[in-house]
């Protein structure tokens, strides 16, 4: 479910106050336009996210002061809109999961001047329709077991029931975006995840592998661009470990085991995992030291070149 604008909305009593406090000099009606928009309800969305009653009412504190930008990017104050006002509309029908259809509603100001003109014109003609907005969800739960984290698949149904993640708690609000239509598929609610989590950002990877995530705050990539480099630096010592691991068992095999043939051997460790190497490295230690004690001056480091390590052994 997309936010969309609703209308050029009249201002209302006290509105002007309200646009006044979040400028540097007071503005008179004429000079400011205004609009209202839906930001999000408490439908599934097309992610299958859907906010629970309590975050909407969390987001509705959260937006006021907040920006709306063209596409995400960060232009020039003429060119974003600010929210002055936001409120919760309750409907009388009810949504599919038995909640009274609640949408947060908000009211937005540009100033009037010559640089904003264009952004007028596309909000009044439709060519500015829908709007999505990115915040920091903290927690959430599955729709079918309640729990935080479980195995069930967002999308899929499980005995007639829809799985979909509800996000309880929202921490911030980053902004509200403006889509030019046609939209693409990324209008709507954009999810910026709390990054103090490792499994929001996993959870961020798998929406990007899977092109859901829509992320364009320069800020939030270069922080995944951090995590990603770092998992990379942690795979390569894993690697470096598990090269590591090989070369020692490959050494004591041949002095507890000469019979073993060299290629059978790299076969089966090429496949073994990093605990399983370890405890062959551990146990073949200890078979090569009741055989030949290891001496100090023989015994040289993981990082020496293969070919040396070989020959120490060498029978
Ligand atoms: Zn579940």
């Amino acid at each position: 479910m997309s936010g969309y604008i609703i209308e050029k909305s009249g201002l209302q009593e006290g509105d002007m106050e309200r646009i006044n406090a979040f400028t540097r000099r007071k503005f008179a009606e004429s000079e400011v336009y205004s609009f209202s928009l839906v930001l999000c309800d408490n439908e599934v969305d097309r992610d299958f996210d859907r906010f629970s009653l309590a975050a909407l009412q969390q987001m509705q504190a959260l937006f006021v002061g907040k920006t709306c930008i063209f596409d995400h990017e960060r232009k020039s104050a003429n060119q974003t809109a600010r929210i002055f006002h936001t409120e919760i509309q309750t409907e009388s029908r009810q949504t599919e999961w038995g909640e009274p259809y609640t949408k947060l509603v908000a009211r937005a100001y540009l100033p009037i001047t010559e640089k904003s003109k264009d952004m007028v014109t596309a909000i009044e003609s439709g060519i500015l329709k829908e709007v999505s907005v990115s915040c920091a969800v903290k927690s959430s739960r599955c729709s079918v077991c309640e729990k935080n984290t479980c195995s069930h698949r967002k999308g899929e149904s499980y005995q007639g029931k829809l799985c979909h993640q509800i996000f309880e708690e929202i921490t911030d609000a980053y902004e509200c975006s403006f889509v030019a239509v046609p939209a693409q598929r990324a209008a709507g609610v954009t999810k910026q995840f709390a990054f103090e989590e490792v499994r929001n950002m996993q959870e961020i990877l798998k929406q990007i592998q899977t092109g859901e995530a829509f992320l364009a705050e320069k800020e939030t990539v270069q922080k995944l661009a951090a995590y990603v480099k770092e998992l990379e630096e942690k795979a390569q010592w894993g690697e470096e470990y598990k090269a590591d691991l090989s070369r020692q068992i490959m050494k004591y095999s041949a002095l507890v085991q000469p019979e073993m043939p060299r290629a059978v051997l790299e076969k089966a460790i090429e496949q073994m995992s990093v605990q399983d190497l370890k405890t062959m490295a551990a146990a073949y230690g200890k078979m090569a030291e009741k055989i030949l004690p290891i001496q100090p001056q023989l015994w040289r480091g993981a990082n020496q070149p293969e070919k040396q390590q070989d020959n120490e052994f060498k029978i």
